[in-house]
Protein backbone atom coordinates (compact mmCIF):
# COMPACT_ATOMS: atom_id res chain seq x y z
CA UNK A 1 0.00 0.00 0.00
CA UNK A 2 1.48 3.21 -0.97
CA UNK A 3 1.44 6.18 1.80
CA UNK A 4 -0.61 7.85 0.47
CA UNK A 5 -3.51 5.46 -0.12
CA UNK A 6 -2.44 4.35 3.76
CA UNK A 7 -3.16 7.89 4.52
CA UNK A 8 -6.37 7.74 2.65
CA UNK A 9 -7.57 5.06 4.39
CA UNK A 10 -7.41 6.52 8.00
CA UNK A 11 -8.89 9.50 6.63
CA UNK A 12 -11.95 7.12 4.97
CA UNK A 13 -11.93 5.38 8.98
CA UNK A 14 -12.49 8.43 10.55
CA UNK A 15 -15.42 9.73 8.70
CA UNK A 16 -17.84 8.11 10.43
CA UNK A 17 -17.41 8.14 14.39
CA UNK A 18 -18.82 4.67 14.60
CA UNK A 19 -16.24 3.40 12.35
CA UNK A 20 -13.38 4.73 14.59
CA UNK A 21 -13.54 1.46 16.07
CA UNK A 22 -9.99 0.25 15.99
CA UNK A 23 -8.85 3.13 17.71
CA UNK A 24 -11.63 3.55 20.28
CA UNK A 25 -11.27 1.17 22.80
CA UNK A 26 -12.74 1.20 26.12
CA UNK A 27 -10.36 2.75 28.42
CA UNK A 28 -8.87 1.32 31.52
CA UNK A 29 -9.74 4.06 34.75
CA UNK A 30 -6.23 4.53 34.89
CA UNK A 31 -5.80 5.26 31.33
CA UNK A 32 -8.28 8.03 30.49
CA UNK A 33 -5.57 10.11 28.28
CA UNK A 34 -5.06 8.36 25.38
CA UNK A 35 -1.93 6.71 24.68
CA UNK A 36 0.82 7.18 21.51
CA UNK A 37 1.89 4.19 21.00
CA UNK A 38 3.26 2.93 23.93
CA UNK A 39 4.92 5.59 24.89
CA UNK A 40 3.26 7.92 27.07
CA UNK A 41 0.78 7.11 30.03
CA UNK A 42 -0.56 9.80 32.31
CA UNK A 43 -2.35 10.01 35.25
CA UNK A 44 -5.71 11.46 35.52
CA UNK A 45 -5.69 14.82 37.09
CA UNK A 46 -9.23 15.64 36.55
CA UNK A 47 -10.48 19.36 37.51
CA UNK A 48 -13.51 18.63 40.22
CA UNK A 49 -16.92 19.33 38.90
CA UNK A 50 -18.88 17.66 41.47
CA UNK A 51 -19.67 20.34 43.48
CA UNK A 52 -21.37 22.28 40.36
CA UNK A 53 -25.06 23.16 40.81
CA UNK A 54 -26.37 22.84 36.69
CA UNK A 55 -30.01 23.35 36.94
CA UNK A 56 -32.13 20.60 35.07
CA UNK A 57 -33.68 23.03 33.36
CA UNK A 58 -32.73 26.82 32.30
CA UNK A 59 -35.35 29.97 31.69
CA UNK A 60 -35.32 33.42 29.56
CA UNK A 61 -33.82 36.00 31.26
CA UNK A 62 -35.76 38.90 30.78
CA UNK A 63 -36.43 42.10 32.20
CA UNK A 64 -34.30 40.70 35.28
CA UNK A 65 -36.32 37.49 35.48
CA UNK A 66 -35.79 33.75 34.67
CA UNK A 67 -39.16 32.95 32.68
CA UNK A 68 -40.46 30.02 31.03
CA UNK A 69 -40.61 30.02 27.02
CA UNK A 70 -43.44 31.33 25.32
CA UNK A 71 -43.73 28.32 23.32
CA UNK A 72 -43.49 25.53 26.25
CA UNK A 73 -40.21 23.85 24.81
CA UNK A 74 -37.29 23.36 25.95
CA UNK A 75 -34.12 21.26 23.83
CA UNK A 76 -31.43 19.76 25.40
CA UNK A 77 -27.81 20.57 26.09
CA UNK A 78 -25.12 18.09 26.22
CA UNK A 79 -21.57 17.16 27.04
CA UNK A 80 -19.96 16.98 23.97
CA UNK A 81 -17.30 14.54 25.42
CA UNK A 82 -19.78 12.54 27.40
CA UNK A 83 -22.45 12.72 24.78
CA UNK A 84 -24.63 13.27 28.28
CA UNK A 85 -27.26 15.28 28.78
CA UNK A 86 -26.10 18.11 31.10
CA UNK A 87 -29.56 20.41 31.40
CA UNK A 88 -32.65 21.80 29.08
CA UNK A 89 -32.68 24.94 27.64
CA UNK A 90 -35.69 27.13 27.15
CA UNK A 91 -36.41 27.68 23.37
CA UNK A 92 -37.38 31.30 22.66
CA UNK A 93 -39.44 32.24 19.87
CA UNK A 94 -40.39 35.69 18.37
CA UNK A 95 -42.84 36.43 21.34
CA UNK A 96 -40.22 36.12 23.58
CA UNK A 97 -37.69 37.74 21.48
CA UNK A 98 -40.35 40.88 21.51
CA UNK A 99 -40.69 40.61 24.89
CA UNK A 100 -37.02 40.72 25.66
CA UNK A 101 -36.29 44.00 22.92
CA UNK A 102 -39.27 45.80 24.93
CA UNK A 103 -37.82 45.32 28.67
CA UNK A 104 -34.33 46.26 26.78
CA UNK A 105 -36.21 49.35 25.20
CA UNK A 106 -37.56 50.40 28.59
CA UNK A 107 -34.75 49.77 30.72
CA UNK A 108 -32.65 52.03 27.84
CA UNK A 109 -35.05 55.13 27.56
CA UNK A 110 -35.54 55.26 31.73
CA UNK A 111 -32.55 54.00 33.60
CA UNK A 112 -29.43 53.23 31.31
CA UNK A 113 -28.84 55.39 28.83
CA UNK A 114 -30.19 57.98 31.57
CA UNK A 115 -27.44 56.94 34.16
CA UNK A 116 -24.18 58.70 34.80
CA UNK A 117 -21.35 57.02 32.78
CA UNK A 118 -19.50 56.73 36.51
CA UNK A 119 -22.59 54.57 37.87
CA UNK A 120 -22.92 52.66 34.85
CA UNK A 121 -19.08 51.77 35.40
CA UNK A 122 -19.48 50.43 39.05
CA UNK A 123 -21.96 47.87 37.56
CA UNK A 124 -19.45 46.55 35.17
CA UNK A 125 -16.54 46.61 37.77
CA UNK A 126 -18.98 44.70 39.97
CA UNK A 127 -19.35 42.31 37.09
CA UNK A 128 -16.22 41.70 36.48
CA UNK A 129 -15.59 41.22 40.08
CA UNK A 130 -17.94 38.63 40.18
CA UNK A 131 -17.14 37.27 37.33
CA UNK A 132 -13.45 36.36 38.84
CA UNK A 133 -14.66 35.29 42.13
CA UNK A 134 -16.74 32.80 40.00
CA UNK A 135 -14.27 31.81 37.67
CA UNK A 136 -13.73 28.30 38.24
CA UNK A 137 -16.78 27.17 38.34
CA UNK A 138 -17.58 29.27 35.17
CA UNK A 139 -14.62 27.42 33.61
CA UNK A 140 -15.52 24.02 34.65
CA UNK A 141 -19.30 24.53 33.13
CA UNK A 142 -17.42 26.12 29.98
CA UNK A 143 -15.33 22.82 29.68
CA UNK A 144 -18.30 20.20 30.29
CA UNK A 145 -20.87 21.96 28.14
CA UNK A 146 -18.76 22.94 24.90
CA UNK A 147 -16.14 20.45 25.24
CA UNK A 148 -12.92 23.23 25.24
CA UNK A 149 -10.12 21.79 27.50
CA UNK A 150 -9.79 23.35 31.57
CA UNK A 151 -6.96 24.53 30.85
CA UNK A 152 -8.12 26.73 28.11
CA UNK A 153 -11.08 27.81 29.85
CA UNK A 154 -9.50 28.25 33.33
CA UNK A 155 -6.61 30.42 31.53
CA UNK A 156 -7.64 31.58 28.52
CA UNK A 157 -11.08 32.38 28.46
CA UNK A 158 -12.25 33.49 32.19
CA UNK A 159 -9.12 36.31 32.45
CA UNK A 160 -10.33 37.46 29.60
CA UNK A 161 -14.06 37.46 30.29
CA UNK A 162 -13.38 39.21 33.65
CA UNK A 163 -10.47 41.71 31.86
CA UNK A 164 -13.64 42.70 29.11
CA UNK A 165 -15.56 44.13 32.17
CA UNK A 166 -12.67 45.36 33.32
CA UNK A 167 -11.71 47.17 30.67
CA UNK A 168 -14.69 48.42 29.33
CA UNK A 169 -15.85 49.22 32.74
CA UNK A 170 -13.25 52.37 32.64
CA UNK A 171 -14.65 53.76 29.39
CA UNK A 172 -18.17 54.19 31.33
CA UNK A 173 -17.36 57.78 32.21
CA UNK A 174 -14.62 58.45 29.39
CA UNK A 175 -16.94 58.37 26.63
CA UNK A 176 -16.38 62.08 25.74
CA UNK A 177 -12.51 61.47 25.68
CA UNK A 178 -12.51 58.20 23.72
CA UNK A 179 -13.84 60.16 20.31
CA UNK A 180 -12.40 63.86 21.40
CA UNK A 181 -14.26 66.68 19.94
CA UNK A 182 -17.58 65.01 19.27
CA UNK A 183 -20.28 64.05 21.51
CA UNK A 184 -21.48 60.49 21.91
CA UNK A 185 -24.56 59.10 22.62
CA UNK A 186 -25.96 55.18 23.08
CA UNK A 187 -27.92 53.75 19.66
CA UNK A 188 -30.51 51.92 21.72
CA UNK A 189 -30.87 48.30 22.13
CA UNK A 190 -28.02 46.29 20.73
CA UNK A 191 -29.34 42.48 19.45
CA UNK A 192 -26.22 40.23 19.76
CA UNK A 193 -25.35 36.79 18.68
CA UNK A 194 -22.84 34.46 19.59
CA UNK A 195 -21.47 30.86 18.44
CA UNK A 196 -20.50 28.08 20.37
CA UNK A 197 -16.65 28.42 20.45
CA UNK A 198 -16.04 30.69 23.31
CA UNK A 199 -19.21 31.36 24.78
CA UNK A 200 -18.90 33.46 27.64
CA UNK A 201 -15.83 35.50 25.89
CA UNK A 202 -18.06 36.31 22.70
CA UNK A 203 -20.98 37.28 25.57
CA UNK A 204 -18.22 39.49 27.07
CA UNK A 205 -16.89 41.24 23.75
CA UNK A 206 -20.75 41.73 22.49
CA UNK A 207 -22.20 42.85 26.40
CA UNK A 208 -19.44 44.96 27.65
CA UNK A 209 -19.04 47.48 25.17
CA UNK A 210 -21.99 47.78 24.33
CA UNK A 211 -22.78 48.42 28.17
CA UNK A 212 -20.32 50.64 28.55
CA UNK A 213 -21.72 52.64 25.73
CA UNK A 214 -25.18 52.80 27.68
CA UNK A 215 -26.86 50.57 25.19
CA UNK A 216 -28.94 47.81 26.38
CA UNK A 217 -28.88 44.25 24.98
CA UNK A 218 -30.49 41.22 23.88
CA UNK A 219 -28.20 38.64 23.74
CA UNK A 220 -28.77 34.77 22.00
CA UNK A 221 -26.50 32.37 22.83
CA UNK A 222 -25.60 29.61 20.35
CA UNK A 223 -27.76 26.40 20.64
CA UNK A 224 -25.04 24.14 22.03
CA UNK A 225 -23.25 26.40 24.62
CA UNK A 226 -26.00 28.44 26.48
CA UNK A 227 -25.58 27.60 29.97
CA UNK A 228 -22.55 29.76 31.00
CA UNK A 229 -24.70 32.80 29.54
CA UNK A 230 -27.94 31.56 32.05
CA UNK A 231 -24.83 31.51 34.56
CA UNK A 232 -23.71 35.40 33.82
CA UNK A 233 -27.70 36.38 33.45
CA UNK A 234 -27.30 34.84 37.41
CA UNK A 235 -24.34 37.30 37.80
CA UNK A 236 -26.06 40.37 36.33
CA UNK A 237 -28.90 40.00 39.30
CA UNK A 238 -26.56 39.31 41.91
CA UNK A 239 -24.36 42.61 41.13
CA UNK A 240 -28.62 44.10 40.94
CA UNK A 241 -27.69 45.68 37.17
CA UNK A 242 -31.16 47.25 36.71
CA UNK A 243 -33.88 45.03 35.08
CA UNK A 244 -34.25 44.90 31.39
CA UNK A 245 -30.89 46.17 30.83
CA UNK A 246 -28.88 42.60 29.56
CA UNK A 247 -31.64 39.95 28.40
CA UNK A 248 -30.93 36.38 27.37
CA UNK A 249 -32.94 34.75 25.16
CA UNK A 250 -32.10 31.16 24.11
CA UNK A 251 -32.95 29.20 20.99
CA UNK A 252 -31.57 28.28 17.80
CA UNK A 253 -31.74 29.81 14.21
CA UNK A 254 -34.98 30.76 14.62
CA UNK A 255 -34.88 32.65 17.83
CA UNK A 256 -31.81 34.60 16.32
CA UNK A 257 -33.81 34.90 13.28
CA UNK A 258 -36.97 36.65 15.14
CA UNK A 259 -34.17 38.98 16.97
CA UNK A 260 -32.63 40.16 13.95
CA UNK A 261 -36.26 41.11 12.00
CA UNK A 262 -37.39 42.76 15.66
CA UNK A 263 -38.10 46.50 13.90
CA UNK A 264 -36.86 48.15 17.04
CA UNK A 265 -33.73 46.27 17.44
CA UNK A 266 -30.92 49.59 16.75
CA UNK A 267 -28.07 47.52 16.22
CA UNK A 268 -26.71 44.04 16.02
CA UNK A 269 -23.68 42.42 16.27
CA UNK A 270 -22.74 39.25 14.90
CA UNK A 271 -20.17 36.65 15.84
CA UNK A 272 -20.22 33.46 13.74
CA UNK A 273 -20.08 31.82 10.07
CA UNK A 274 -20.04 33.60 7.29
CA UNK A 275 -23.14 32.34 5.50
CA UNK A 276 -25.53 33.52 8.30
CA UNK A 277 -23.64 36.38 8.69
CA UNK A 278 -24.04 37.13 4.69
CA UNK A 279 -28.13 36.95 5.48
CA UNK A 280 -27.58 38.92 8.31
CA UNK A 281 -26.75 41.53 5.62
CA UNK A 282 -29.66 41.11 3.25
CA UNK A 283 -32.06 41.02 6.22
CA UNK A 284 -31.04 44.37 7.48
CA UNK A 285 -30.66 45.86 3.95
CA UNK A 286 -32.80 49.01 3.75
CA UNK A 287 -33.15 49.30 7.74
CA UNK A 288 -31.33 51.59 9.55
CA UNK A 289 -30.53 49.13 11.78
CA UNK A 290 -26.47 49.12 12.45
CA UNK A 291 -24.37 45.49 11.68
CA UNK A 292 -20.91 45.01 12.32
CA UNK A 293 -20.21 41.29 11.63
CA UNK A 294 -17.20 39.05 13.11
CA UNK A 295 -17.34 35.72 10.66
CA UNK A 296 -14.92 33.26 9.33
CA UNK A 297 -11.38 32.84 8.82
CA UNK A 298 -8.58 31.03 7.37
CA UNK A 299 -5.17 32.14 8.49
CA UNK A 300 -1.91 31.25 6.73
CA UNK A 301 1.29 31.56 9.74
CA UNK A 302 3.84 32.31 7.42
CA UNK A 303 7.61 30.52 9.03
CA UNK A 304 10.73 31.75 7.35
CA UNK A 305 13.89 30.03 6.71
CA UNK A 306 15.26 32.37 9.41
CA UNK A 307 12.79 31.78 12.18
CA UNK A 308 13.40 29.88 15.73
CA UNK A 309 11.94 26.79 14.25
CA UNK A 310 11.24 24.79 17.96
CA UNK A 311 9.59 28.21 18.73
CA UNK A 312 7.47 28.83 15.51
CA UNK A 313 5.97 24.97 15.94
CA UNK A 314 5.34 25.37 18.89
CA UNK A 315 3.50 28.67 18.16
CA UNK A 316 1.79 27.04 14.90
CA UNK A 317 0.89 23.96 17.51
CA UNK A 318 -0.79 25.93 19.79
CA UNK A 319 -2.54 28.06 17.09
CA UNK A 320 -4.82 24.97 15.38
CA UNK A 321 -4.60 22.11 17.96
CA UNK A 322 -5.69 23.84 21.12
CA UNK A 323 -9.18 24.67 21.67
CA UNK A 324 -9.78 21.82 19.03
CA UNK A 325 -8.95 24.37 16.33
CA UNK A 326 -12.89 25.65 17.12
CA UNK A 327 -11.04 29.54 16.39
CA UNK A 328 -12.05 32.06 14.03
CA UNK A 329 -8.83 33.35 13.48
CA UNK A 330 -6.68 29.52 13.90
CA UNK A 331 -3.76 29.16 12.05
CA UNK A 332 -5.06 26.66 10.18
CA UNK A 333 -2.77 26.79 6.74
CA UNK A 334 0.88 27.07 7.69
CA UNK A 335 3.14 28.49 4.76
CA UNK A 336 6.54 27.42 5.00
CA UNK A 337 9.64 28.50 3.02
CA UNK A 338 11.58 24.94 1.10
CA UNK A 339 15.04 25.06 3.21
CA UNK A 340 13.15 24.32 6.26
CA UNK A 341 9.95 22.55 5.02
CA UNK A 342 11.75 19.13 6.32
CA UNK A 343 12.77 20.25 9.71
CA UNK A 344 8.97 21.33 10.40
CA UNK A 345 7.36 18.80 8.63
CA UNK A 346 9.21 16.38 11.04
CA UNK A 347 9.23 18.37 14.37
CA UNK A 348 5.10 19.13 13.92
CA UNK A 349 5.10 15.32 13.32
CA UNK A 350 6.81 14.49 16.64
CA UNK A 351 4.90 17.07 18.51
CA UNK A 352 1.18 16.24 17.46
CA UNK A 353 2.11 12.26 18.46
CA UNK A 354 2.86 14.18 21.83
CA UNK A 355 -0.14 15.66 22.15
CA UNK A 356 -2.87 14.44 24.58
CA UNK A 357 -6.69 14.31 23.21
CA UNK A 358 -9.16 13.12 25.84
CA UNK A 359 -11.55 14.20 28.66
CA UNK A 360 -11.58 17.66 28.65
CA UNK A 361 -11.76 18.28 32.51
CA UNK A 362 -8.40 16.58 33.07
CA UNK A 363 -5.63 19.52 33.58
CA UNK A 364 -3.29 17.54 31.06
CA UNK A 365 -5.32 17.38 27.99
CA UNK A 366 -4.34 19.33 24.87
CA UNK A 367 -6.91 18.38 22.72
CA UNK A 368 -10.62 18.62 24.23
CA UNK A 369 -14.26 17.06 22.56
CA UNK A 370 -15.76 18.41 19.43
CA UNK A 371 -18.55 20.40 19.89
CA UNK A 372 -20.93 18.80 18.31
CA UNK A 373 -21.98 16.11 16.22
CA UNK A 374 -22.34 18.13 13.16
CA UNK A 375 -19.11 19.73 13.46
CA UNK A 376 -17.29 16.62 13.76
CA UNK A 377 -19.34 15.23 10.41
CA UNK A 378 -18.19 18.80 8.62
CA UNK A 379 -14.65 18.13 9.83
CA UNK A 380 -14.52 14.21 8.48
CA UNK A 381 -16.49 15.52 5.12
CA UNK A 382 -13.45 18.38 4.64
CA UNK A 383 -10.75 16.20 5.88
CA UNK A 384 -12.11 13.68 3.33
CA UNK A 385 -11.95 15.77 0.41
CA UNK A 386 -8.33 16.55 1.20
CA UNK A 387 -7.55 13.20 0.55
CA UNK A 388 -9.68 13.05 -2.19
CA UNK A 389 -8.49 16.08 -3.92
CA UNK A 390 -4.41 14.31 -3.51
CA UNK A 391 -2.92 15.54 -0.32
CA UNK A 392 -1.00 13.33 2.20
CA UNK A 393 -2.63 12.82 5.52
CA UNK A 394 -0.50 12.74 8.54
CA UNK A 395 -2.20 11.40 11.75
CA UNK A 396 -1.34 10.04 15.20
CA UNK A 397 -2.19 6.58 16.06
CA UNK A 398 -4.27 6.96 19.19
CA UNK A 399 -7.38 5.69 20.78
CA UNK A 400 -10.07 7.60 21.41
CA UNK A 401 -12.47 7.49 24.25
CA UNK A 402 -15.89 5.61 23.53
CA UNK A 403 -18.24 8.16 23.58
CA UNK A 404 -18.08 11.60 22.88
CA UNK A 405 -17.00 13.54 19.54
CA UNK A 406 -13.47 13.22 18.93
CA UNK A 407 -10.74 14.36 15.98
CA UNK A 408 -6.77 13.39 16.22
CA UNK A 409 -4.52 16.40 15.88
CA UNK A 410 -3.58 16.12 12.08
CA UNK A 411 -2.37 18.03 9.20
CA UNK A 412 -2.08 17.55 5.63
CA UNK A 413 1.26 18.14 3.15
CA UNK A 414 0.93 18.48 -0.62
CA UNK A 415 -1.78 20.85 -0.30
CA UNK A 416 -2.46 22.92 -3.67
CA UNK A 417 -4.23 26.47 -3.44
CA UNK A 418 -7.62 24.84 -4.89
CA UNK A 419 -7.69 22.23 -2.85
CA UNK A 420 -10.81 22.85 -0.28
CA UNK A 421 -8.90 22.31 2.95
CA UNK A 422 -7.15 25.27 1.84
CA UNK A 423 -9.71 27.54 1.29
CA UNK A 424 -12.77 26.60 3.52
CA UNK A 425 -12.89 26.67 6.96
CA UNK A 426 -12.16 23.68 8.60
CA UNK A 427 -13.02 24.81 12.10
CA UNK A 428 -11.29 21.49 13.52
CA UNK A 429 -7.83 19.99 14.28
CA UNK A 430 -6.49 20.21 10.77
CA UNK A 431 -3.60 22.01 9.34
CA UNK A 432 -2.58 22.54 5.68
CA UNK A 433 0.83 22.71 5.18
CA UNK A 434 2.05 24.19 2.11
CA UNK A 435 5.25 25.75 0.46
CA UNK A 436 6.83 28.94 -0.50
CA UNK A 437 10.46 30.05 -1.90
CA UNK A 438 10.10 33.70 -1.60
CA UNK A 439 8.59 35.92 0.75
CA UNK A 440 6.55 37.40 -2.54
CA UNK A 441 5.19 34.34 -2.63
CA UNK A 442 4.33 33.53 0.52
CA UNK A 443 2.55 36.86 0.74
CA UNK A 444 0.32 35.98 -2.55
CA UNK A 445 -0.56 32.49 -1.00
CA UNK A 446 -1.25 34.21 2.46
CA UNK A 447 -3.57 36.71 0.57
CA UNK A 448 -5.22 33.91 -1.41
CA UNK A 449 -8.44 33.26 0.48
CA UNK A 450 -11.68 34.72 0.34
CA UNK A 451 -10.84 35.48 4.06
CA UNK A 452 -8.90 38.07 6.22
CA UNK A 453 -8.92 37.96 9.62
CA UNK A 454 -5.73 37.19 10.98
CA UNK A 455 -2.35 35.98 10.18
CA UNK A 456 1.80 34.95 11.98
CA UNK A 457 5.09 35.74 10.43
CA UNK A 458 7.94 33.78 12.12
CA UNK A 459 10.91 35.34 11.65
CA UNK A 460 14.21 36.89 13.04
CA UNK A 461 14.34 39.83 11.29
CA UNK A 462 12.38 42.63 12.87
CA UNK A 463 12.59 44.71 9.34
CA UNK A 464 11.00 41.44 7.85
CA UNK A 465 7.92 41.10 10.10
CA UNK A 466 7.14 44.89 9.19
CA UNK A 467 7.63 44.41 5.41
CA UNK A 468 5.15 41.29 5.24
CA UNK A 469 2.47 42.70 8.01
CA UNK A 470 1.81 45.61 6.20
CA UNK A 471 1.27 43.68 3.04
CA UNK A 472 -0.73 41.13 4.20
CA UNK A 473 -4.92 41.36 4.38
CA UNK A 474 -5.77 40.49 7.58
CA UNK A 475 -7.19 42.06 10.56
CA UNK A 476 -5.06 41.23 13.03
CA UNK A 477 -1.19 39.68 12.44
CA UNK A 478 1.02 37.94 15.11
CA UNK A 479 4.57 37.99 14.91
CA UNK A 480 6.76 35.25 16.71
CA UNK A 481 3.63 34.46 18.83
CA UNK A 482 -0.01 33.34 17.93
CA UNK A 483 -3.57 33.77 19.48
CA UNK A 484 -2.49 36.33 22.11
CA UNK A 485 -5.70 38.99 23.06
CA UNK A 486 -6.13 41.51 25.50
CA UNK A 487 -9.36 43.67 25.62
CA UNK A 488 -7.07 47.10 24.34
CA UNK A 489 -6.51 45.51 21.03
CA UNK A 490 -9.07 45.67 17.96
CA UNK A 491 -9.72 42.64 16.79
CA UNK A 492 -11.92 42.24 13.10
CA UNK A 493 -11.65 41.26 9.62
CA UNK A 494 -11.64 41.77 6.43
CA UNK A 495 -13.24 40.91 3.13
CA UNK A 496 -15.32 38.13 4.01
CA UNK A 497 -14.60 38.09 7.64
CA UNK A 498 -16.54 40.97 8.11
CA UNK A 499 -16.63 44.23 9.03
CA UNK A 500 -16.31 46.48 12.52
CA UNK A 501 -13.84 45.91 15.19
CA UNK A 502 -13.83 44.78 18.27
CA UNK A 503 -11.91 45.32 21.19
CA UNK A 504 -10.33 48.64 22.52
CA UNK A 505 -11.48 52.09 21.90
CA UNK A 506 -12.49 50.66 18.49
CA UNK A 507 -14.89 48.38 19.73
CA UNK A 508 -16.82 51.54 21.73
CA UNK A 509 -17.38 52.97 18.32
CA UNK A 510 -19.69 50.58 16.50
CA UNK A 511 -22.40 51.10 19.98
CA UNK A 512 -22.38 54.36 19.94
CA UNK A 513 -23.76 57.69 17.83
CA UNK A 514 -21.31 59.98 18.19
CA UNK A 515 -22.48 63.73 17.03
P1 LIG B 1 -23.31 30.06 12.89
O1 LIG B 1 -24.02 28.86 12.44
O2 LIG B 1 -23.22 31.21 11.98
O3 LIG B 1 -23.98 30.47 14.27
C1 LIG B 1 -23.61 31.62 14.99
C2 LIG B 1 -24.82 32.10 15.77
O4 LIG B 1 -25.84 32.53 14.88
C3 LIG B 1 -25.46 31.02 16.64
O5 LIG B 1 -25.97 31.62 17.81
C4 LIG B 1 -26.58 30.54 15.74
O6 LIG B 1 -27.63 29.93 16.44
C5 LIG B 1 -27.05 31.83 15.11
N1 LIG B 1 -27.75 31.69 13.84
C6 LIG B 1 -27.70 30.66 12.96
N2 LIG B 1 -28.48 30.93 11.90
C7 LIG B 1 -29.04 32.13 12.10
C8 LIG B 1 -29.93 32.96 11.36
N3 LIG B 1 -30.41 32.58 10.18
N4 LIG B 1 -30.29 34.15 11.89
C9 LIG B 1 -29.81 34.57 13.06
N5 LIG B 1 -28.97 33.82 13.82
C10 LIG B 1 -28.56 32.63 13.34
O7 LIG B 1 -21.82 29.77 13.30
P2 LIG B 1 -21.29 28.57 14.18
O8 LIG B 1 -21.10 27.42 13.27
O9 LIG B 1 -22.10 28.42 15.40
O10 LIG B 1 -19.89 29.18 14.64
C11 LIG B 1 -18.72 28.95 13.97
C12 LIG B 1 -18.39 30.12 13.05
O11 LIG B 1 -18.19 31.31 13.79
C13 LIG B 1 -17.13 29.90 12.31
O12 LIG B 1 -17.31 30.20 10.95
C14 LIG B 1 -16.14 30.87 12.95
O13 LIG B 1 -15.11 31.29 12.15
C15 LIG B 1 -17.04 31.97 13.34
N6 LIG B 1 -16.46 32.73 14.44
C16 LIG B 1 -15.95 33.98 14.15
C17 LIG B 1 -15.38 34.75 15.15
C18 LIG B 1 -14.83 36.10 14.87
O14 LIG B 1 -14.59 36.85 15.79
N7 LIG B 1 -14.63 36.48 13.62
C19 LIG B 1 -15.34 34.25 16.45
C20 LIG B 1 -15.85 32.98 16.72
C21 LIG B 1 -16.42 32.24 15.68
P3 LIG B 1 -27.58 28.33 16.70
O15 LIG B 1 -26.31 28.01 17.39
O16 LIG B 1 -28.73 28.12 17.59
O17 LIG B 1 -27.69 27.71 15.36
MG1 LIG C 1 -23.41 21.46 25.14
Amino acid sequence: MSRKTKHAAAALAVREPAALAPARGALAPNERHLRFGDRWAYAPAPEQSDYLQIKSRYQLFIDGKFRAPHSGKHFDSINPATEKKLAEIAEGDAHDIDLAVKAARRAHDKVWSKMAGRERGKYLYRIARLVQEKARELAVLETMDGGKTIKESRDVDLPLVAAHFFYYAGWADKLDYAFPGRKARSLGVAGQIIPWNFPLLMAAWKLAPALAAGNTCVLKPAETTSITALHLAEIFQEAELPEGVVNIVTGARATGQALVDHPDVNKLAFTGSTAVGKMLTRAVAGTKKRLTLELGGKAANIIFEDAAIDQAVEGIVSGIYFNQGHVCCAGSRLLVQEGVFPAVIRKLRDRISTLRVGDPLDKNTDIGAINSRMQLDKICELVESGVQQGAELVQPRLRLPEKGYWYPPSFFTGVTASHRIAQEEIFGPVLSVMTFRTPEEAIERANNTAYGLSAGVWTDKGSKIFKIVSKLRAGVVWANTYNKFDPTSPFGGYKESGFGREGGVHGLAPYLALG
